[in-house]
């Protein structure tokens, strides 16, 4: 399952640099995995992180491309030094609460305190609000508005090639 898209504005300490400060998206997806732990979990992540350009040399709170997290995982709850389960922030973080309510809605939890002023207002902290820009489309077509079209022959394509194509 996919949550729907987020918008929030960067969580950076005072006195960072201008540029730092750039909004975010956020989404959760749910998933069912066959890996025999959650720390197995962890290091997949990071390496699709790797994979997709995250520079971990980078500070912890500069922009970055990418940053999987494990949110939560039905019936699991511990708390060691390399990982935290449920995440640590997740009532703190409502870009990171949000999505994970629209993918979880009886989520086994208390609700955070500002929930209820969120589902009226429609904004929250950092300015978390389901994006009006950005959203994940439900259905994808083409529509073709040249003559050029590559289905029933076009200016590229010699008869050659049409016969190889029928
Ligand atoms: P960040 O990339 O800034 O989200 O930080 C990732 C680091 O936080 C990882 O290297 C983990 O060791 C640690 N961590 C602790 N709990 C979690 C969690 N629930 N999900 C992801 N990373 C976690």
């Amino acid at each position: 399952k996919v949550s729907r898209l987020y918008e929030s504005e960067a969580q950076v300490p005072n006195g960072s640099p201008e540029n730092w400060n750039q909004s975010y998206l956020n989404i959760a997806i749910l998933v069912h995995v066959k890996l025999q732990s959650a720390f197995d979990l962890l290091s997949e992540l990071k390496k699709i992180e790797q994979i997709m350009g995250r520079n971990l040399q980078k500070e912890k709170w500069s922009p970055r491309c990418i940053d999987l997290d494990i949110l939560y995982i039905e019936g699991v709850q511990f708390d060691t030094e390399q990982l935290t389960v449920p995440h640590k922030e997740l009532f703190r973080r409502p870009f990171a609460y949000l999505p994970l309510r629209d993918v979880l809605p009886r989520l086994e939890m208390n609700e955070p305190t500002w929930y209820k002023k969120y589902l009226i207002s429609g904004h929250s902290e950092f300015n978390t609000h389901v994006s009006e820009n950005h959203f994940l489309p439900i259905i994808v077509g083409v529509i073709n508005v040249t003559s050029d079209s590559f289905s029933d022959g076009n200016k590229y394509l010699n008869k050659e090639n049409l016969l190889s194509t029928t």
